[in-house]
């Protein structure tokens, strides 16, 4: 057993007894990885974990994706509708391949493809749609986009994702869907959210903006609720710059898609309903493709290294990483999300303890700042006249009172991040690296209180 792993074994083993605090002062247990040689926070004068390394960049090219783009603009076929082997049809029979679905359209963004999606399914002006605080403001602009009144419900503070007990509580006489948000590209309790939505006969659109061939007992993200969306814009981990798009298996919801998402023109040209103009164009589905090869392999990469995380942090009490539901299996990992929990870093506050680990090269994140329902939208629907037409004003007032979700501003305080589309392309030294920062920042917690 080498002396690293050794001591690791040490560490957990007195964090599994509860003395961890009584090891580490008495300087018998080194940080894990970095025994003995950079002992003093870097913020203190100490030598830093980790020194001008670079990550992985994201969003990833190589010469496919320039080979792709070029074959596109020689083609002089710049927009889906001139041909029907172009780049945007392409690539939406291969997403709707490898997410083991039937029909795909593609769209400019993922905002894009969650209004189209409201629109199709005939919610609007009136109606409510129950779904998370916690996400890209895309997802409730959708929503609103179609003049229906987003309702969010709180968070399971452990997965930070919808609670379902809430979403079931929420739930009114002008409720017609819920849109669960896979935040981090790792499942919602969809077990539990198809249940209440089948019981009080809603429709499901999966947010799955950040959820890209993630799975959920055997099923990819996307394919469970009535239509699945996703994004490709840069950060993502399939990435275009700007793009998006929605799966589903019900070919008249499909169609009906392609005809909202067509400025309500259908795939037989006659212009039937309302709709924005929201089409892929060719150049971002010719950056998807180029980028498609090698995308499991990135993906099992991503996997991997959370793996090992995972492992590494397994029984440190002082991050804990997202809870997993029962029947997740390969996840998308979008943004690697942990909880830090400041009564085992001497109450240091989460800015003091991402200062400290930020000088030690590791650059985590609070990510979302505040919950959605904390945004000043709120104030301007409320005082719209197309909401305070088509709602009863008691129901505006009992959404403004009920608009709390505690379990959510406690995440946002809480959550240490990183963008992982990229990072997760490291090798397991980064990985040991954002690892032995975090023990080296514990290790001397009790020094926290003095930068
Ligand atoms: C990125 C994202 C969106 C919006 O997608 P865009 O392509 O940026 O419009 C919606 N929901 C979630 C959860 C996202 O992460």
């Amino acid at each position: 057993m080498s002396e690293n792993s050794l001591a690791r074994r040490r560490f957990l083993a007195a964090a599994s007894t509860g003395t961890v605090a009584a090891a580490i002062a008495s300087r018998s247990v080194p940080a894990f990885g970095q025994a003995g040689k950079a002992r003093t926070l870097a913020i203190l004068g100490g030598e830093p974990v980790r020194k001008n390394q670079s990550w992985p960049s994201w969003p990833y090219w190589d010469d496919n994706v320039v080979d792709s783009v070029v074959k596109t603009t020689k083609s002089r076929i710049w927009c889906r509708i001139q041909s029907a082997s172009g780049a945007v049809p392409t690539f939406e029979k291969e997403f709707a391949e490898r997410t083991g679905t039937k029909y795909c359209v593609a769209t400019g963004s993922g905002t894009q493809a969650l209004h189209t999606s409201v629109e199709a399914l005939g919610i609007g002006p009136g109606d409510e749609v129950i779904t998370s605080p916690y996400t890209d403001p895309g997802t409730i602009a959708a929503i609103l986009c179609a003049r229906a009144l987003p309702v969010l419900a709180d968070l399971d503070p452990d997965s930070f994702q919808l609670d379902p007990d809430d979403v079931e509580r929420r739930i009114t006489e002008f409720t017609k869907a819920i849109m669960p948000v896979h935040i981090m590209g790792q499942p919602c309790d969809m077990d539990r959210i198809m249940a209440i939505a089948k019981k009080h006969n809603l429709k499901v659109i999966e947010d799955a903006c950040q959820a890209h061939l993630a799975e959920y007992q055997g099923k990819k993200l996307g394919t469970i609720g009535d239509v699945g969306c996703f994004s490709f814009q840069a950060s993502k981990t399939i990435a275009c710059g700007e793009g998006g798009a929605i799966i589903g298996s019900d070919e008249q919801l499909m169609d009906r898609c392609y005809t909202v998402h067509n400025h309500g023109t259908s795939r037989k040209g006659r212009t039937e309903t309302i709709g924005p103009k929201y089409r892929m164009n060719e150049f971002e589905a010719a950056v998807l493709l180029g980028q498609l090869p090698g995308v499991e392999e990135r993906f099992a990469r991503r996997n991997e290294n959370v793996a090992y995380l995972a492992s590494k942090l397994a029984g440190f009490p002082g991050v804990v990483p997202q809870k997993r539901y029962e029947g997740t299996g390969r996840g998308a990992y979008y943004v690697y999300g942990m909880t830090y929990r400041k009564e085992h870093f001497h109450d240091a506050d989460r800015g003091t303890f991402l200062k400290a680990l930020r000088a030690e090269g590791i650059n985590l994140s609070p990510y979302i700042g505040q919950g959605l329902h904390r945004e000043p939208w709120v104030d301007h629907v409320l005082n719209a006249k197309v909401y305070q037409r088509m709602f009863p004003a008691e129901r505006l007032q009992e959404y403004r009172e009920q608009n709390v979700c505690p379990n959510c501003d406690a995440v946002c305080q809480n959550v240490v991040a990183f963008w992982s589309s990229g990072i997760l392309l490291g090798t397991k030294e980064d990985m040991d690296d954002i690892v032995n920062a975090i023990f080296k920042v514990h290790e001397n917690r009790d020094k926290l209180a003095t930068i």
